[in-house]
């Protein structure tokens, strides 16, 4: 019984290291995210946005021009595709 116990807390433990080591790595990952982002959203040369396409919302509009922006709201948003302010109006299909 007693060896049984111990055996048990040992695994406890290891589990719980486990864990930890699981958490600190999604930690790490979400980090690394973070920094991602963050070094692609300073990058936004115009002559470098055909390779960060990724983070913009990609807009075909109904005249099918495809435009880029990173937010998408009604009003004046900025289209990094044509570089320029444009205006937005959402159509609920
Ligand atoms: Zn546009």
């Amino acid at each position: 019984m007693k060896k049984n116990l111990k055996l048990v807390k040992q695994v406890k433990m290891s589990l719980s290291v486990y864990i930890l080591s699981l958490l600190m790595l999604s930690m790490f990952a979400l980090n690394m995210g973070c920094k991602g982002s963050y070094i692609a959203g300073y990058s936004l040369d115009p002559d470098t946005t055909d390779h960060n396409s990724t983070i913009f919302s990609e807009i075909t509009d109904s005249s099918g021009h495809m435009h880029w922006y990173v937010k998408l709201y009604d009003g004046e948003v900025w289209c990094y595709f044509h570089n320029r302010y444009e205006m937005v109006k959402r159509v609920r299909k």
